[in-house]
Parts: C-alpha cells; structure tokens; sequence
C-alpha cells in the first residue's frame, strides 16, 4: 500500500464556484443544512434525524453497513430512522 498524497481532483457543484479539494469539504458546502460532515469518500450516509449529520464512506458496501448500524442503533438521541445513502458522483440537487 503506497499512500497517495493530495489528490489532484476536485469537487465541483452547481450553484458554488469553489474546486473543492476534498467530497468532505464538498459535502458541507453542498448541504450547508448539516452540522456535521465526518469521513471522506463519495458515498454519503445522511441521517435527517433532529439535524442532518453525514459520514463519507469510500464505497456504497460501507455505507450500507454504517446505515444498518444506525438503523439498528440510532444516530442520535432523537432519531427517527430517516437515513438515506447519495452517491455524490450521480446526485445533482
Ligand atoms: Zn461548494
Ligand atoms: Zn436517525
């Protein structure tokens, strides 16, 4: 395993000029409604329960396991099981 330094890719949206560096800083950017954005990768786990709070998984297999995590957990202290999987790469809003 060879670790890559920065990425030369960035992460454009409509609506925003910024060439984010990072589907982290894309993320928050893109929905300015969330209090939190943790991880990094294309995959997002959004939780819309009480806040919206978003983890980045590098694939739609660990995003779909951290979504049945916090289906059968919880996301928080007031969640309602509002979890929903976007892959940045496809979604446009
Ligand atoms: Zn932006
Ligand atoms: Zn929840």
């Amino acid at each position: 395993m060879t670790s890559t330094a920065a990425s030369p890719k960035v992460y454009v949206h409509p609506g925003c000029t910024v060439r984010h560096r990072s589907w982290n800083t894309h993320t928050a950017c893109r929905l300015p409604r969330n209090i939190w954005v943790m991880g990094e990768g294309p995959i997002a786990l959004l939780a819309w329960c009480d806040v919206l709070t978003i983890s980045l998984h590098p694939d739609r297999e660990t995003a779909q396991g951290a979504r049945e995590w916090i289906d059968k957990t919880g996301c928080g202290h007031a969640c309602v099981r509002h979890h929903d999987i976007v892959d940045l790469r496809e979604a446009t809003s």
